[in-house]
């Protein structure tokens, strides 16, 4: 659909369960996602779409620029700038050299090799860390896993296992270990009480800025890859 001279992919769900027509803004596909209930139609959801076109024109043009996995782009690593380069002869895997990532090999394997290495990367960062800390907390981590969880950092489930964004690899090295902290701490107490605080905070780290830091640059991060 066109809003404002912009072309608008829309995307429709159904959910029963839904009591109103839901609008929201598509990271995937740069559109929107629209939500029906039982009784919508998809002519009713395109209404409220033409009514909240100026919202949806806005939100849209504001979003960061995404960043794809190709020769000259500029993604963060450990919050540090880091330009990619393909160096096909190099032989060397994925090594980060003068404020460059260089991505050996073929050009069609780039995205790929890359997203690998970024992923090895965030798992040795986060896993180093974390074995630290629940080794000085008294506390065993059954697994570690490394995804790309879209809406949470990370997680920690009621056995032990850990599970956290490679996105973290982008951030400055004390959001990532705050977000590490705040999960090897529910491993000590699987709740947001106030001793769950204790333990965090006891982690060297630094929460309220930590979390900020998330706040702003979530949506950035999101569109990298
Ligand atoms: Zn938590």
């Amino acid at each position: 659909m066109e809003l404002d001279g912009m072309q608008v992919p829309i995307r429709y769900r159904r959910n029963a369960k839904a009591r109103q027509i839901i609008l929201r803004i598509d990271q995937d596909t740069d559109g929107v996602v629209l939500t029906l209930p039982k009784w919508a139609s998809q002519s009713e959801g395109l209404a409220l779409l033409s009514e909240k076109a100026d919202w949806v024109v806005d939100r849209l043009r504001c979003l960061p620029g995404r960043v794809l996995f190709e020769e000259g782009a500029e993604l963060p690593y450990l919050d540090e700038p880091h330009l990619v380069r393909h160096f096909p002869e190099a032989r060397r895997g994925v090594f980060r050299q003068d404020g460059e990532i260089r991505v050996s090999g073929g050009y069609e394997y780039l995205p790929r090799r890359l997203d690998d290495w970024l992923r090895k990367m965030a798992r040795a960062e986060i896993s180093d860390r974390a074995y630290l800390m629940a080794h000085g907390l008294g506390v065993k981590i059954e697994r570690i896993s490394v995804r790309d969880t879209r809406s949470r950092w990370g997680s920690c489930s009621p056995t032990g296992c850990l599970s956290f964004s490679w996105r973290l690899i982008m951030a400055p090295e004390w959001v990532l270990h705050y977000v590490v902290a705040h999960e090897v701490a529910h491993l000590v107490h699987l709740d947001h009480s106030a001793k769950f605080w204790a333990v965090v905070n006891g982690l060297n780290v630094r929460t309220d800025a930590a979390r900020e830091w998330l706040n702003r640059n979530t949506e950035r991060l999101q569109r990298v890859g």
